[in-house]
Order: C-alpha cells, then structure tokens, then sequence
C-alpha cells in the first residue's frame, strides 16, 4: 500500500480515495505546482492535508475566512492532526505561542490569512523555517471574474517571486474556466499540472417548482426532514425575516441571516446552525461562504438566483458529507422580470449583456424539459452521458421522440455556417428565409438552406434550447453570441448519435401540469432510525464539551454506518469509515457504550437486532452474569445463551472457555470428535457421550477446538 493510503486511513479513517485524490497528492509529493478544481465535497482539503502529513517540514495554508481556518484547524485537531492558525482574531501572545511552536517544529499545517502571508514579519519568519508547500484554499478569490473577489487575494501574485521553489496548490470549487485561467496567471503558475474533476454533484437532487403557493410547499418539505438542517435562500433581507418568522409560528425551528444584521449577530447564527442548535435558516445569499458544516441535508431558492453560477455555489452547500440531500427551487417568472430590472436600470454596467444572458440561461434551466443535471453541467462545459436521473424532469419525465435528423440539420447548419451566427440568423436560414442579410453574406448556398422549412420559428427555438441545455451547442457569449459545435455534437453530426427532443406542445402541457402540483418533495425518507438519532445526540454533546461542531467529531456518514453496522468493539470500528486512529482511540469506547446500551434496551422490550443477539449474550457474560442468570434474563434456554457464546468466541470476543466447560468435558468432546470423524453437527457428538454433556457445552468446546 502506498504511504497515502495508509496515513488516509491512519488519519482519517478512509479506506480509498475519491476520484482525483491521490493523483492530486502524488503531484504535490513530486513538487509540483498544482491548481485544483474540484466541487464542494469532493474532498480537496485531503490533496494538502495528506502532503502535509507524510513530508517533513510545515506545509503553509492560506484561507480567506478566520471562521474557516478555526473550522479546519478543529478538524484537524480532532483526527490528531497538530495544525495552528495565525490571523489577527489572535492576541499577540497567542500568535507569538503559535510562532514558537511552529519553530520547534510541533506544527504541520499552519493557517495564514493572505496579508500575514505576505507580510514583511511574515517573510523573515519563513526564513527560519522548512516550509514544503503552500496551499491555496478557495483560490478564485484572486480573480475578479469570480464570484467571491476578495482584493487581499492579489497580494498572493508575490508568492512565485519571493519563493521560487516552494510548490503552490491552488485550489477552488469553481466549475468556471475563465476564473481557472486567471488564477494560474495572477499566481504566476507557469507549468502546473492541473486538475479539473467533475462537478457533477450525483447525491443532491434537483427539482424546480412553480412558485404558486411557496410557503405551504416549503412546509410540506421540511416536515419530510425532521431535524434535519437546511438553509432557504431569499432575495430580500425583508424575506429571510418574514419566512423565518412565519416558520416559527409553524413551530419550525428557523432564524435569519443577512449582511444587514451586526456581525455579532450574524456569527452567532452561523455558529448556531454549524452547531445543530438551529437547525433552519432563512437567508440571502450572504450566507454560506465560509461554512464549512457537512452535514447541510437540503437547500432551498425561495426565489430563482440570477445565474447559474450562483445556483451551483447555492445547492453546493447541501450534502458536502456526501450523503443523499435535496434541493427546490421555485421558479415563477416575476423573479426573472425583477432580476432584468435590476440589471437594466444600473447605469454605467459594462456587463448588462452578459448578465442578462446569464439570466436568461438561468431562465431555460427553470424551464427546462430535460434533465436538469445534464443542463448544469453543460452550463460548466461537462457532458453527462445519461440523465441523471436524480432531478425532478429525470423523475416525471415529459414526452420524448426521435430528433436525430433535425438537429442534424441544425448542427450542420451551425458548421456550415462557420459557427459565426446567432439563434435567430440560424433558424432563419434553416427556414430559408429571404432575409437581405443571407443573400449578402451567400448563406443560401449552404446545404442546409431551407431544409428546416416544415418546422415553426417558435419550434425552432425551443428545440435550439434544448440542443443548447443538452450540451449540443454552446453560446459564445464574448462573441456576439454566436452558436458554437460542442464535443458532443460531433457524435451526433458524424457518428450519428442519437437525440431525443420533446415535443413543443408537449412543452407547454407538461409546464401546466408540473406547475399545478403542489408537492415537489422527493419521496426520499429522511428521518432516521432510533439509533442514529441517539448516536447524534450523543456526538452533540461530546461536541459542545470539545467547543467544536458537532460534524468534526464524526460526520453523518460515519453516524450512519455506525448506526446501520452497530461495531461492538475497537476492532469493529476499524472497518468504519471516517473513524481514523485518533479518533478510534478518543471516542471509540463511548460510541460502542452507546451502541451496547441500544441493544440491550431493545433486547429487553423484546426487540429483535439483526446480528446482535450473541453481542448482547456477550455484554451480560462480561459484566461477570452466569449462564443461567443471561437466560432469565433474556428469556432464553441456557443452551441458547452456549451458543452465543461460542459465536461470540468464534468471533474474537474474550471468553473464558475453560470457566464454561471443564478439561475433562473439553477431552470427552475432543474424544468423540476424533471417534466419530468427519461427521458434522452437535447431535451425534451428544448422543455419543450418552447425553451427559450439554448441547451448549458442546458447542462450546468445538469453536475451542476450531480455533486451536
Ligand atoms: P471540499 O474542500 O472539496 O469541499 P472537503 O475536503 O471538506 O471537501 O471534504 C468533504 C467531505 O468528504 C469531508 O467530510 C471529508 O472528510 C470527506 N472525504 C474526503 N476525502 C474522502 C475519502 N477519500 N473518502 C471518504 N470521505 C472523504
Ligand atoms: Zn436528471
């Protein structure tokens, strides 16, 4: 096994990596320079951490927000991990502590704002110290075409020049290739290696409603989650409040969020929400950078965003722990006006056209009549070759029928026309029509002149849509808009790949139809069973005691695992994912108490636990109760209480055999095994020695003999 694959499981209790990962790691291991995009989730923070880990020296990380370095930091700590964080929430005393650990080489990871970074007292620090990579967290910072410019970010441009030879990782979750090749320029990345993953997120679930009746839906939703958390986006900071309050009155455990509020406010909220202590907020989009809570199960759009930049970042924040989450948007067509509004009466915007053609884009995916999934993703330049299958239109999915030829015909009329024109220069001249500036330019003798003449302008468009949210073409915003072939429209025009389109009255039916149903939830089921609840409960409190969320103990698919697979003992826990070393040996013990103590209870109402009825045998055995005592107690035949001893035997618990069964019992059984030779099963032994020794015993004795 590679040294990666066993400091991931040491740490942090993984037994395989998430696609990327360690091709990531090997990169940086190699002193690499590396930019990374991969969505949230997909577990970027492990490419650094790992490094970090296996090579001597410190390894630098630079985070935008302080909350955020704390969150890690924890993180960290909580799997074992010595990390430190310097940032001006610290008092000077602190940070001198934290200089001087670091000196000593007591730290691996340390957290630095950008400015600290680059500071002059920063530099002379660095001097004295090893340091073996610079991480960059959140990277897109640095660019102002993304969506989270932060001016403190450029400083970084600096790094290059004072540290030549120290490997940068630059990593962000953005899906946006303008944003990439901006950081690599403004870090002055000459020859990284890059990394770009899917940023198909297959466990949120995406579904888009009208927005007809919003708050009875959104009730209906959230009683589907009970103590679940989730965060609903509003537009308005009037709206986080109202909803919030009105929720409340529905006895809704909600607050609100928004830039508006003090900051003290606003960081107690938020702490609140990471906490599990409120488990719903109402709030602008404000919120959510810099949370790092994994265990957010659904995100709600109470209005439609105005792009789908914002949209992906927004449901992004659900279900980072990987675990099944949901999202809703409601979509109604006075959010659009109001957005178009907006973006008009603003002065001196240079970017009027591409915001409205963002808008728009936003638009076609509320309205769209295939997969939704597919559509997001092409938005990002990604192709999924099939529906997802995860979003509402996979789910009740409208008419469909052969379009092969037809877009053929507009894919080739694309090509042929030098992918130069617009939409509706296309569709005229597919129509054939008589428009001045076809004859000018000679697009009438392209082969494609005319051939879409049996279908309507209004049909056309909305089949281009479809090409467009299929992923079959592209619009080149910076060029006038014009249509572009995509990767996958040469299968179609060259290899004959097929299309199915839906119908355009269908269209319009199918929009009735779905805009009319008043429930959009998904039929997941998402209250749990009583043993996860208990576990959460128990992992709430450990957290509070620790001072961190509760996610950083164990995340909620280690809760679900450990809930579904009921481990018993440390060696159980080992097969459990997200439970490395550290944290085996720090909350091991208390878990498996729990777990125990779950069964016995329901052992005691009479309740069946699949596989656990020889654990519970066990546990009675070790608090020193004889066998007959375990059998009134459960209500079970001695011979039966034998048996589970055995199993338990068998399967490594510490029994002491030989306070059970007695030598000489033990050799008579020895005996009449070695007599009666291959013959299976417990009976002819009993029979053998003349019914004088217990089935149980029996039993007993040949798991001794199996294991010796
Ligand atoms: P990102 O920074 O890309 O948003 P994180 O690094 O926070 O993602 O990881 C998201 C979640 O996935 C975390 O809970 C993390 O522990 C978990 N994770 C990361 N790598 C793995 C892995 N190889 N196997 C299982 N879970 C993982
Ligand atoms: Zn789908």
């Amino acid at each position: 096994m590679s040294e990666a694959r066993v400091a991931l499981k040491k740490y942090f209790g993984y037994d395989t990596f998430r696609p990327m990962q360690e091709e990531i790691i090997e990169a940086v291991l190699d002193k690499k320079d590396c930019l990374v995009l991969m969505p949230t989730g997909g577990g970027k923070s492990i490419t650094f951490q790992l490094p970090a880990l296996i090579r001597d020296g410190l390894t630098i990380v630079v985070s935008p927000l302080i909350a955020l370095m704390k969150d890690q930091v924890d993180g960290l700590a909580s799997a074992g991990i010595s990390a430190a964080y310097l940032n001006s929430s610290l008092s000077g005393i602190q940070q001198n502590d934290i200089e001087n650990k670091t000196l000593a080489g007591e730290i691996k990871l340390l957290y630095v704002s950008p400015e600290k970074l680059v500071s002059e007292s920063f530099y002379h620090f660095l001097q004295k110290l090893e340091v073996n990579l610079f991480a960059i967290d959140e990277a897109h910072c640095i660019s102002q075409w993304g969506h989270n410019f932060r001016p403190e970010y450029t400083k970084l441009k600096f790094l290059k020049h004072y540290y030549p030879d120290i490997p940068i990782i630059a990593l962000t979750a953005t899906a946006d290739k303008i944003t990439a090749r901006d950081i690599l320029k403004q870090l002055r990345l000459e020859k990284p290696e890059y990394f770009i993953s899917s940023f198909d997120r297959k466990n949120i679930s995406l579904n888009v409603t009208s927005g007809t009746n919003r708050f009875e839906k959104i009730l209906a939703f959230i009683n589907n989650r009970q103590g679940e958390s989730g965060i609903i986006y509003c537009l308005s900071r009037k709206s986080t409040e109202q909803i919030a309050t009105k929720l409340k009155t529905k006895g809704v455990d909600a607050a609100f969020y928004h830039a508006g509020m003090s900051s003290e406010a606003r960081s107690k909220i938020q702490t609140s929400f990471i906490n599990d202590n409120t488990k719903i907020i109402c709030a602008t989009i404000a919120f959510g950078m810099g949370i790092d809570k994994s265990n957010v199960r659904f995100v709600l759009h109470y209005n439609m965003p105005k792009n789908i930049e914002g949209y992906y970042q927004e449901i992004g924040r659900a279900g980072r722990d990987g675990l099944k989450s949901d999202t809703l948007m409601f979509y109604s067509y006075r959010d659009v006006m109001v957005y178009r509004d907006f973006i008009e009466q603003a002065d001196d915007n240079k970017n009027k056209p591409i915001e409205i053609a963002k808008l728009q884009r936003m638009q076609e995916f509320a309205e769209a009549q295939t997969c939704r999934r597919k559509m997001l993703l092409s938005y990002f330049g990604e192709h999924l070759p099939e529906d997802c299958g995860n979003c509402d239109v996979c789910k009740n999915p409208p008419q469909q029928f052969d379009g092969t030829l037809i877009a053929q015909k507009a894919l080739s009329a694309v090509y042929r026309l030098g992918e130069r024109v617009g939409m509706s220069l296309l569709i005229d001249v597919l129509r054939g029509s008589g428009r001045r500036e076809i004859f000018d330019r000679g697009y009438d003798k392209i082969k494609t002149y005319g051939a879409g003449r049996d279908v309507s302008y209004n049909d056309w468009q909305q089949i281009i849509m479809q090409l467009l949210n299929q992923g079959l073409i592209e619009i080149a915003y910076d060029q006038n808009h014009v249509l572009k072939l995509t990767q996958a429209s040469k299968d179609v025009l060259f290899s004959n790949k097929k299309v199915k389109l839906v119908k355009s009255s269908e269209i319009k039916r199918k929009k009735e139809e779905r805009l009319q149903k008043a429930k959009p939830v998904s039929k997941t089921q998402m209250l749990r069973g009583e043993l996860f609840e208990q576990l959460r409960a128990k992992r709430k409190e450990l957290a509070s005691q620790a001072g961190v969320p509760p996610y950083v103990i164990f995340n909620d698919a280690t809760l679900e695992e450990l809930s579904e697979r009921k481990p018993t003992s440390k060696d159980d826990l080992i097969g459990i994912s997200g439970i490395g070393e550290h944290k085996r040996n720090k909350y091991g013990d208390i878990f498996i108490a729990e777990i125990i103590k779950f069964m016995k209870e329901k052992d005691a109402e009479g309740q069946k636990i699949q596989g656990a009825t020889y654990v519970i045998t066990y546990q009675y055995y070790k608090e020193g109760l004889t066998v007959d005592d375990i059998a009134i107690k459960r209500n079970l035949k001695p011979v039966t209480i034998f048996s589970h001893l055995a199993n338990a035997y068998t399967n490594g618990k510490d029994i002491d055999i030989f306070s059970l069964v007695s030598q000489s019992e033990l050799d008579r059984v020895g005996q009449a095994v070695k007599e009666l030779g291959e013959i299976e099963g417990v009976k002819p032994i009993f029979e053998h020695l003349n019914q004088e020794i217990d089935y149980g015993k029996i039993r007993l004795a040949l798991s001794y003999f199996d294991k010796i």
